[in-house]
């Protein structure tokens, strides 16, 4: 009779399941190993642990930092709307009203009107700047939020998809449609920039079509990647709102003319989501790749244990984390000596660290460190001289070389069909963007989902116009070309 392992009885991860056997495995056994989130004792609700989270307030101090920069404030709005704010706008309703969690009582009491937990928050908002915005001179208002928002999710999946997960929205109103417009594409090209230069996950940035607009905006717009499965992921929106909510609101100014006008609102967010972005594009069957720009620790210091290492060796590893510390490195010395290098080198690389530095004796002797890169696993010498300017190169070497990479991983994995034949072998087949001219119709996409699985993510700026191509699906006059994929 076998015993079994302890690890394994208790459900623990023992290794990480390589991603050509299932990716989605793999992806669970990274967060789980690399300890990035834990499931709750409540069903779809996840825990965000300290490493996560550390990645998190990376993320939000860097695009924080991009919302102020640009002109906005953060505010901040309650947690429960009343059940007859929700009401107000009829798509937005529509769109929200299966997710809700309700709050129904207080204590002992039964409330009079019952409250929703925000699964966004368009409606409390609206009725604030209803208050705040009289004359043409209140605008714009330009405020972001950092809050948790909770929908009521069939099947979840740590960071990607959850019950609740922590989100920036922002929520701004202007004089004029042109302004507004203005805003959702100049908030959609920071996404974009953020994306593409702290998480080095390119994206394509484009229109949303009619049915996959958010529930009560005129136009939606989104930042979609790829993933290493070959899935798009949705990595962020901004949303023209018209005057829809101010209409269901009643933000009303006056303005230049004297004139009574409703305002013109725009709303965007992202969201934990992207942690789970950053792991699909990067990671690979040893676990986590984080770009430097949003690793916790961006160098791990592994000392060599020889002969009376604490002595002769630890005194450098310290002078050289002081070092790179000094130099605005996030850096780690792994100086506990109940683990053994090797144990900490596939540690560190389960983790997703940039760059490890190992020193030894004989590096000393040499004045030089010896680098291992995560990214590429290339190997190479460093002179202790000028150290830290040559560890600051390298972790920008490697912040490009990843967004090169998952640059270059997208490209190969986007194809072009003009016949549905084409178009469903390249869905069932090896997966990707598939480029396909489309008719511009709700009922036909709806098919080509029913079919295929696969939606529209996008139809990207600067797409060319057809001329004279014909629907992939239903042969009707083409008004676009649309980037098709499967999608988380
Ligand atoms: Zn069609």
């Amino acid at each position: 009779m076998s015993t079994p392992n302890p690890e394994e009885a208790e459900g623990f991860v023992t290794a990480i399941t390589p991603q050509s056997q299932d990716f989605s495995r793999w992806y669970l056994d990274t967060v789980r190993k690399a300890e990035l989130a834990d499931y709750s004792p409540v069903k779809g609700f996840m825990v965000i642990r300290p490493y996560g989270y550390a990645i998190w307030e990376l993320i939000q101090r860097q695009l924080d930092d991009r919302f102020k920069a640009s002109g906005h404030v953060n505010a901040y709005f309650p947690l429960l709307i009343p059940e007859s704010l929700l009401l107000k706008e009829a798509e937005h309703v529509e769109g929200f009203a299966p997710q809700v969690a309700w709050v129904t009582k207080g204590g002992t009491e039964d409330l009079d009107e019952k409250l929703i937990i925000r699964p966004t928050s368009e409606t409390i908002i609206g009725v604030m700047y209803q208050k705040w915005v009289q004359s043409w001179r209140d605008l714009p208002v330009l405020i972001n939020q950092w809050a948790n928002v909770v929908r009521w999710e069939k099947v979840t999946r740590p960071f990607l998809r959850t019950t609740e997960f922590l989100w920036q929205e922002g929520h701004t109103a202007h004089e004029t449609a042109e302004e507004a417009q203005e805003e959702t594409l100049k908030i959609l090209a920071l996404y974009k920039e953020f994306c593409e230069n702290v998480l080095a996950m390119p994206v394509v940035d484009g229109q949303k079509s009619e049915s996959e607009k958010f529930a009560g905006a005129s136009k939606t717009y989104s930042i979609e990647a790829l993933m290493g499965d070959g899935r798009a992921l949705q990595a962020g929106t901004s949303h023209n709102l018209g005057q829809n909510f101010a209409k269901a609101f009643d933000i009303q100014f006056q303005g230049r003319d004297k004139a009574m006008q409703h305002a013109w609102t725009t709303s965007w967010g992202v969201s934990t989501r992207l942690i789970g972005g950053v792991i699909m594009t990067h990671g690979d069957d040893s676990g986590l790749i984080l770009p430097p720009r949003v690793a916790p620790t961006q160098v791990v210091i592994v000392p060599i244990p020889r002969g009376n290492w604490k002595e002769t060796v630890l005194p450098t590893c310290q002078a050289i984390r002081d070092q790179l510390v000094a130099a605005g490195l996030r850096v780690k010395l792994d100086d506990d000596d109940s683990n053994t290098p090797g144990w900490k080198f596939s540690e560190y690389e389960m983790r997703g660290v940039p760059l490890r530095l190992e020193i030894g004796p004989k590096d000393i002797e040499k004045k030089s460190v010896f680098a291992a890169r995560r990214d590429t696993r290339a190997k190479q010498s460093i002179p202790m001289d000028g150290l830290a300017s040559a560890v600051t190169a390298l972790l920008d070497e490697i912040q490009a070389g990843l967004l090169a990479r998952a640059r270059q991983f997208r490209e190969e994995h986007t194809s072009r069909a003009a016949t549905w034949a084409e178009f469903t072998a390249l869905m069932e087949g090896r997966p990707g963007f598939v480029i396909a001219p489309w008719c511009g119709e709700a009922k036909c996409e709806a098919e080509i989902k029913t079919e295929t699985q696969a939606t529209i993510r996008n139809i990207p700026f600067g797409s060319a116009a057809p001329s004279g191509e014909t629907c992939v699906h239903c042969d009707a006059p083409a008004t676009a070309f649309a980037w098709f994929a499967k999608a988380y």
